[in-house]
């Protein structure tokens, strides 16, 4: 789902807000002045807030390519938001079961993908969790305790779809299931943004709708960009940082949208297995070769929790890299997973030794 303006945010930041910042201006001071050829706007889309910083080519306005950016996201919310009415996703959600939906490419995209992880995971990611998004009251935004009855009727409209034929119709099988693609569709508007841009002539940039990133090149001067993964204790201030170039960087925490429930915080991504907000994780970061793959899987990972999450990956997806925040137990540090692959490249920020462990494990 994309939720309304009410609940915007930012999780990850690159340094967007303050790194970035100093790093452009001290760029910019040892050039003497602005380089006509950066360009940084923020914008509102998607029930979130997107932020670019793109080198330009010289064939290629601002204008151009802020326009580029802006009518990417807004195709992908026009057609993949729950919250539209009149979205592609809302009346596929509509459509009686056992009538057969063509649907468009981007859909496709999404819905195949979603059925990949689906299958691998074993039903963790699932992107028919609609039920229980609205179950547990994301969707009025207002929490409620579900009764047992309700969560066995929610449970049963999990999964009940199947796609046939090419270039591939959707078929509901049941005309409870209904879908929502708030795990990955904001993984695909980065990549479909970063192709376009990429065609266009642009190398270096940055792309983040909200936390969902695309990193092409390096920053001005860099190699790379360094990107900061918020500390899930305190989303106001970043824990850890990774070097990141030509890959998407994602992240899910149950931080970033909850409901309260009689004193009881519970957060966004449903564990299909109980029915319930998963619990095993604080976040789950992904370094994947694109958005779609690490939204999608950053959002597998928090449902699967610290152990199955990396047989997973190890199984499935030993060239992706990932970054779990599993809960400190009392009196010990919260222990932070990460993949080998990242020796090197994850830091965390001065004085979090204290709070955090990181172990690196092979894939
Ligand atoms: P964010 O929406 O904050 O970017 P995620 O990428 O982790 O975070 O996606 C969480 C969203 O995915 C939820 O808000 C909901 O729309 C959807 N969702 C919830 N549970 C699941 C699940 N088990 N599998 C797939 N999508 C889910
Ligand atoms: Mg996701």
């Amino acid at each position: 789902m994309f939720p309304g303006r009410v609940l915007l945010k930012n999780r990850m930041i690159i340094g967007l807000a303050f790194g970035l910042t100093v790093m452009l201006t001290v760029w910019m001071a040892a050039c003497g002045r602005p380089s006509p050829s950066e360009h940084a706007f923020t914008f509102e889309t998607m029930g979130t807030v997107a932020s670019c910083q793109l080198t330009l080519p010289p064939d290629l306005s601002a204008n151009q390519a802020e326009a580029m950016v802006r009518e990417t996201f807004a195709e992908v919310n026009t057609t993949l938001s729950t919250w539209l009415p009149n979205s592609e996703i809302s009346r596929l959600s509509r459509a009686a079961a056992d009538s057969a939906v063509t649907v468009s490419p981007l859909l496709r995209t999404c819905l195949l993908t979603s059925q990949q992880l689906h299958e691998k995971s074993a039903g963790a990611f699932d992107p028919t969790a609609e039920s229980l998004m609205r179950l547990w009251g994301f969707y009025r935004r207002q929490g409620r305790l579900p009764g047992q009855a309700a969560l066995d009727s929610a449970l049963a409209d999990l999964g009940q779809w199947h796609m046939e034929g090419q270039p591939g119709r959707v078929i509901k099988d049941k005309p409870g299931t209904q879908f929502d693609l708030g795990g990955i569709a904001k993984g695909l508007a980065v990549d479909l943004a970063a192709g376009r841009l990429r065609k266009a002539g642009v190398q270096n940039g940055l792309i983040d709708l909200g936390g969902n990133l695309y990193c092409l090149g390096g920053a001005p001067g860099r190699e790379n960009w360094r990107v900061g993964i918020r500390n899930p204790n305190n989303r106001n201030e970043l824990f850890a940082s990774v070097t990141v170039t030509e890959a998407s960087v994602a992240t899910s925490g149950s931080y970033e949208r909850f409901v309260d429930i009689d004193g009881r915080r519970y957060g966004h991504i449903m564990n299909p297995a109980t029915g319930h907000p998963a619990e095993g994780l604080l976040s789950a970061t992904v370094i994947a070769e694109d958005g779609i793959l690490a939204d999608g899987l950053s959002t597998t990972l928090f449902v699967l929790g610290p152990v199955k999450a990396q047989l997973f990956l190890s199984k499935y997806y030993p060239q992706v890299e990932a970054v779990l925040v599993a809960p400190a137990q009392t009196g010990k540090m919260a222990t932070v997973w990460a993949t080998k692959g990242l020796r090197g490249r994850l830091s965390l920020q001065p004085g979090f030794e204290k709070q955090y462990q990181v172990i690196f494990k092979e894939k």
